[in-house]
């Protein structure tokens, strides 16, 4: 057995060695524990190993653990209901799943009320899988037109997750991302002209390597840091 702090910082070094060996910075890539299918201890665990961002898909979740740790960094992964817009907002540093346009508002609505600019991602979906969500690469140029307006939100970049079980078709995912944001960038706005558009939130248990290889800023790891699943 080993521990969840021995495994965060197990994967934390073979992110870092991933990022070298791509001739990228380590510092570039955040490592997200997604502690979605644990509890405050295992959270504690990481933390004790270094770990500073987690990922919830889960409002109630979400709320819970932001709660018992304000320190660390709660970033909101999951699927978004109108009604639990306001509770995600309260607790999210960043929001990586949005993906209907008319979230733009009630999302700008209750940051302004709890006096806060939320950072979103939008959620593309490059594979064009049926089951997942996000706006297809086609949609994202409107989707940026109707974010702009709002003064309370700022658009960071973008999320993906690619099919499961091929690592040449995850690296097709992920360069598909890099394409939407590079495309993206050349976009003017009315309000805030070109976006930074930093942002690549892509890479889970099984192809972070792929995603860091296509310049991903963010990875998602859940199974690999809090299950005794080898990868
Ligand atoms: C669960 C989840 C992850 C982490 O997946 P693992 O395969 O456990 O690393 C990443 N992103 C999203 C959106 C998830 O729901």
């Amino acid at each position: 057995m080993t521990s969840v702090a021995q495994r965060y910082a197990s994967v934390r070094q073979q992110v870092d060695a991933c990022c070298l060996a791509n001739g990228r910075n380590p510092e570039e890539v955040t490592l997200i524990a997604v502690s979605k299918t644990v509890g405050t201890p295992e959270v504690a665990d990481a933390m004790a190993a270094g770990a500073d961002s987690f990922g919830e898909n889960r409002p109630d979740q979400i709320l819970l653990k932001s709660a018992a740790f304000p320190e660390a960094n709660w970033h909101f992964i999951g699927n978004i209901q109108s009604r639990r817009i306001e509770d995600i907002v309260s607790c999210a540093s960043l929001i990586h799943s949005v993906c209907k346009t008319e979230h733009f508002a009630k999302i700008d609505r209750a940051a302004k009320r709890l006096g806060k600019v939320q950072r979103i991602l939008l959620e593309v979906n490059v594979s064009g899988e049926e089951s997942k969500s996000g706006f297809s690469p086609d949609e994202v140029k409107d989707a940026l037109l109707a974010a702009d307006p709002y003064e309370n939100l700022v658009v960071e970049g973008f999320m993906t997750m690619a099919p499961r079980g091929s690592r040449e078709v995850a690296c097709e995912t992920f360069a598909g991302l890099a394409g939407v944001r590079d495309a993206a960038r050349q976009i003017e706005l009315p309000r805030q002209g070109k976006l930074a558009l930093h942002e690549l939130s892509m890479g889970m248990s099984e192809d972070w390597q792929e995603a860091i290889a296509q310049g991903a800023t963010m990875v998602r790891i859940g199974r690999a840091v809090f299950s005794e699943e080898q990868f």
